[in-house]
């Protein structure tokens, strides 16, 4: 048996759904951060189990042939990309296998219906979105950037590779303004200190520029001079404040005040734009939502007629897409915020066919269809990681409606909630995967399941 600090050499035969290498030393199976299939490495090991073991990589005696040249050299000590050193052809078939092997070993289909993984024209460069934690150095310097992988040190980078080239300057100039006014950051363990985060955002269609700093206070000295300087940057829409005074690790306030400009910026996807304020769900990679989007709305088969639900809907960006198609259709989600960007976001594109509920997905459907007999032809979800509940899971079936969408950002319960909707009538047509998160070991995907002839009798 393998004991703690042993190092021994493996091959890398294939990798976990974190990213990680897995390969066997005398049939003992190994996990191994940083190391890719196909590379022959020695590794240590930090913590051995009965069954299997964690290893570090140490060294890589030959390295495999899909290896590509990271372009980000802090990628190994931050958090954020798991798989930048393999070749993005790789990225999408490890994707592929990931989402088949999900729904192989969880859902139980011997042979989904699964398609090519749509990937992405350019995979840098891609996020709308970044939230950058300020700290001090060991030296007491001020610095941003990224939390080394489960922890929280600062890995100072304002230029991330997933991120939009304005980020760098938004966030030197900030970091240079704080030093001449002598602005503290904030501190975790002694909570003292004034900025916590800033988020930014950026409209890829339109060009518009957020900026939200997260502080613990209620002002920000000298806000004013540095608005000027920010609203030099083109682009530049909205600069807010949001307060956070709380000792957790939740990033963002409830409380946002309004500095310059809007409280907001516009985005399109398609035809449709949308009003988006700091504290709204967005989807990170518009270019890769749009497909993800046209692709549900091709798998709900509309002709302009039929009813619609879209359960946790945010601020409406699938129900507003599939409005354009359908006779109605009804959101529903569970952030208040969030659903008066939906109700705004209809109004700002004059959509009239949609009306939009706050509340749990689980309890505002069955109490729907309890009370007031509700009827679907089709039915699409977008829950978050954990799936859909089984509420909601058995009022669809209930529904009974043509056609259900299934969006998801985790195949794993993805696949756990499609043996229960083909259990109870469906079939499953398509799973489309869409590349969202390049460089990471994450995948959205699109599912389309019609209901089964021998239902309807
Ligand atoms: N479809 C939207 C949002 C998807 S993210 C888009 O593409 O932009 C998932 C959304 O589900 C979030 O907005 C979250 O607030 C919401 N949510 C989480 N749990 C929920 C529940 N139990 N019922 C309804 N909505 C929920």
């Amino acid at each position: 048996m393998f004991q703690k600090n042993d190092i021994v050499t493996v091959k890398i035969e294939s990798m976990g759904n974190d990213g990680e290498g897995i390969g066997k030393a005398d049939g003992y199976t190994l996990f191994i951060k940083d190391a890719l299939p196909g590379d022959l490495a020695e590794v240590k090991i930090m913590k051995a189990k009965k069954q299997y073991g964690y290893a570090r990589l140490m060294q890589i005696l030959e390295p495999s042939g899909d290896r590509v040249e990271p372009r980000c050299p802090l990628h190994k000590k931050c958090g954020g990309c798991q798989l930048q050193a393999l070749s993005y052809e790789k990225q999408l078939q490890y994707k592929e296998d990931k989402v088949r092997g999900h729904l192989e070993r969880i859902g139980g289909f011997s042979n989904p219906p699964l398609l090519p993984v749509i990937g992405m024209e350019e995979p840098f460069h891609y996020r709308n979105k970044a939230q950058f934690p300020f700290g001090t150095d060991r030296y007491g310097k001020t610095v941003t950037g990224f939390y080394a992988s489960r922890t929280h040190s600062i890995i100072p980078n304002t230029d991330c590779a997933l991120g939009v080239a304005e980020n760098q300057k938004i966030l030197e100039l900030i970091l240079n303004f704080m030093e001449e006014r002598q602005i503290h950051p904030y501190d975790e363990t002694s909570g003292t200190g004034l900025l916590r985060h800033v988020l930014i955002r950026k409209g890829f269609a339109t060009g518009e520029l957020m900026v939200c700093l997260v502080i613990n206070g209620q002002r920000f000295p000298g806000i004013e001079e540095l608005a000027d300087r920010l609203f030099e940057i083109p682009g530049m829409t909205s600069l807010t404040l949001n307060i956070n005074r709380k000792n957790t690790n939740v990033i963002m306030g409830e409380q946002i005040i309004p500095v310059r400009g809007q409280t907001y910026i516009t985005d399109e996807i398609g035809s449709v734009r949308y009003r988006i304020s700091p504290l709204s769900f967005y989807q990170v990679n518009p270019v890769q939502t749009r497909k993800l989007y046209q692709t549900a709305l091709d798998y709900a088969g509309l002709t302009g007629t039929e009813v619609v639900w879209d359960l946790y809907c945010g601020i409406g960006t699938i129900s507003l897409f599939l409005a354009q198609n359908a006779g109605k259709v009804y959101g529903v989600e569970i952030i208040p915020d969030a659903i008066r960007d939906a109700r705004q976001n209809a109004e700002l594109n004059g959509i009239s066919n949609v009306e939009f509920y706050v509340g749990k997905a689980e309890e505002v459907l069955p109490e729907k269809y309890k009370t007031e007999g509700i009827y679907a032809d089709v039915i699409v979800v977008d829950p978050p990681r954990k799936g859909c509940d089984e509420a909601c899971l058995t009022t669809m079936l209930r529904m009974a409606p043509k056609r259900i969408v299934y969006v998801s950002c985790d195949s794993a319960t993805l696949a756990r909630d499609l043996k229960i909707l083909c259990a109870g009538g469906y079939q499953l047509e398509k799973v489309q995967p869409v590349d969202m998160f390049a460089q990471t070991a994450g995948v959205e995907n699109v599912c389309l399941l019609s209901r089964r002839l021998s239902c309807m009798i």
